[in-house]
């Protein structure tokens, strides 16, 4: 990001975040430039002649025509190092501090003179391959890291430094490139964010990104690498939800974005985040999170770039090889910031007002999850969740009805579950997931080869429920037929007893996949049992009085990871309530013939 040509241009129309400059050297397209004195970051977007169109990512205020812009030579970019995890930054991977404070405006890049421990992982003389790592860093607060070859460039070693402290910007490898010359290499490097980092091929999904929700992992799962989204309307839970997921998901890497939400929620977040406990490991959570704030008081245009940011953190630490999960909240108010840059642009707004391009744009950002071979020959995987916030909770509008055509898992969050307070307010009739196929394996691996049959029965109970429950409405629900009122009773089960999960509570806000398992089992097992008891003409309001129904709608919550074995007492007590259930009733058939 240094070498500034030299050029003329001056800025000769401006308005809020657009302005254009009139140069006889020109820009090149989505190259980043500099304005004014205090060198504000801008992107070139538009070319004509010699008037270039540029959104400026941070406050122009005090701009006036006339004032100098100056080219950078490179298209924007962001520098990608050692000192990202743990850290807090703004929509150009700018430090802001713990409190989440501005920073000062301009191109203060790299300014931190913080050191390293390096050890290098290879040897002079060797060949170092695109997008290899060539040492590894190590820092107390952090996960270990990988110091990665930019993956457009490789060469002869010619010399590496010792092992020792030294800081990002220092050069620890010099590379032979043959005719391209010799090429430095220190801990960071600089990568376009609007350009998807080279991998040598995507693979198919395999696993879960496994979170511990047990309506996401047993019955709309998300596939490591795949791509997810969440719309709810306002209160629904989304940012609740992708809060827990960050805390509990199996990833290596949470970039977490916080995308145009409102300053005080995003305060939530800087707040909490940096003094929660991995639960896992019992380190602190941030030492693998990288967060990037963007509030909507924030500049709209860094909002644009926020996301893209975020991807190109996400892809680094990918091709080091590791799992990582991105979380975006929210992509409609990114959408929303194409749209306002749009309107300024004079574009001729599509659907509500956004434009024609929005789709292809959500393409570009959703495109970029995947389950990958890196160039340098690891597994490494990118997945990405993104809450969707449609205006008056209308899933038809652009931005959630084009999400849905890009994702794999489909998470609807439903206004009239989070009225209930019923959370996870997922709509298990308006959500889908893509990746079942792909996770059957997952479940046999863990000793459940019928996981897919099972989710499929919940699912038709569901679907039953909806369909009786307009019925009811009508008829009353006393009279419906006793097969019908058994159907409302078990999906009611399925609803308590599984579905809905605190993200708050000690002993349910995590279920691993065994107690996902024993639960769906228990609830089958009282589906069968229940089925034939019907059959054997016994009321349902007297299972329905069964004091072990009350355990079962309870057993998220009373019985939690420590004592998985509580299961099978309680599978136990629930044959023995039916036994004697249907043998009391055998009894009553008997004297009833005699
Ligand atoms: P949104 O981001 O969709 O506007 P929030 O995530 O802020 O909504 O959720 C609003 C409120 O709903 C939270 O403050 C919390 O009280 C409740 N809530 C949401 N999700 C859950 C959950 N999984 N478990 C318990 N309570 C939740
Ligand atoms: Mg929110």
């Amino acid at each position: 990001m240094s070498d500034t040509r030299q050029s003329d241009a001056v800025i000769s129309w401006i308005s809020g975040p657009v302005l254009h400059a009139t140069t006889s050297v020109p820009f090149h397209l989505n190259e980043a430039v500099k304005v004014g004195h205090q060198q504000l970051l801008g992107e070139v977007i538009r070319i004509n002649g010699d008037e270039s169109v540029i959104q400026v990512y941070e406050d122009t205020t005090g701009l006036r025509p006339g004032d100098s812009v100056s080219a950078t030579g490179s298209p924007l970019s962001v520098k990608l190092g050692p000192g990202l995890l743990g850290n807090i930054f703004d929509g150009l991977l700018r430090p802001l501090n713990t409190q989440g404070r501005y920073v000062k405006p301009g191109l203060g890049l790299d300014g931190s003179d913080k050191k390293y421990a390096f050890s290098p992982l290879i040897k002079k003389g060797d060949l170092l391959t695109r997008g290899s790592p060539f040492g590894s860093v190590h820092r107390a607060d952090a996960r270990p890291q990988r110091c990665m070859t930019p993956p457009n460039c490789d060469g002869r070693v010619v010399s590496i430094r010792q092992a020792g402290e030294y800081g990002e910007d220092e050069v620890l490898c010099t590379l032979d490139c043959g005719d391209r010359g010799t090429h430095e290499l220190s801990m960071g490097h600089y990568w376009p964010v609007r350009q998807p980092r080279p991998v040598l091929h995507r693979r198919p999904i395999q696993g879960p990104l496994f979170t511990g929700q047990r309506i996401i992992d047993s019955i709309f799962p998300i596939g490591c690498g795949g791509r997810a989204a969440m719309p709810g309307g306002f209160g629904t839970g989304k940012t609740v939800l992708q809060e827990t997921l960050a805390k509990w998901c199996d990833a290596d890497v949470i970039i977490y974005v916080g995308c145009g939400e409102r300053g005080n929620e995003m305060a939530g977040v800087l707040h909490d985040f940096p003094s929660l406990e991995d639960p896992r490991t019992g380190r602190p959570l941030m030492e693998r999170t990288v967060i990037i704030a963007n509030t909507s008081n924030m500049p709209v245009a860094a909002r644009e770039a926020s996301i893209y940011t975020a991807v190109t953190v996400g892809e680094y630490f990918r091709d080091m090889g590791l799992r990582v999960a991105l979380m975006a909240d929210s992509t409609s108010r990114w959408a929303e910031a194409l749209r306002e840059i749009s309107g300024r642009l004079g574009e001729l707004p599509g659907e509500a007002g956004y434009p024609a391009y929005l789709s292809s744009r959500q393409a570009d950002f959703y495109e970029r999850a995947a389950h990958v071979r890196t160039l340098s020959g690891n597994v490494g995987s990118l997945t990405i969740i993104g809450a969707v916030s449609p205006p008056s909770a209308d899933f038809s509008e652009p931005v959630t009805t084009h999400t849905k055509r890009y994702v794999h898992c489909f998470l609807g969050l439903d206004p009239g579950r989070a009225q209930a307070r019923f959370y996870p307010a997922i709509h298990p009739l308006q959500s889908y997931s893509h990746d079942v196929e792909a996770l059957v394996h997952f479940w046999s691996q863990h000793g459940y080869p019928n996981w897919e049959r099972e989710r499929q029965r919940f699912l038709a109970f569901l679907e039953e429920q909806a369909r009786l429950e307009r019925m009811a409405r009508i008829i009353g629900k006393d009279a419906l037929p006793p097969r019908q009122q058994h159907v409302l009773l078990c999906a009611e089960l399925i609803n308590e007893a599984f579905l809905r999960q605190s993200a708050f509570s000690e002993v349910d806000r995590y279920c691993s996949a065994e107690r996902q398992i024993a639960m769906m089992q228990m609830i089958n097992r009282f589906i069968r049992l229940s089925e034939h008891a019907i059959e054997m003409n016994i009321g349902v309001e007297s299972i329905t009085a069964l004091p072990v129904i009350r355990k079962l709608m309870r057993m998220g919550e009373e019985i939690g990871e420590n004592d998985l074995d509580k299961y099978n007492d309680l599978r136990v007590e629930l044959d023995d309530a039916f036994s004697q259930l249907t043998h009391s009733s055998k009894l009553e058939d008997e004297t009833d013939e005699g």
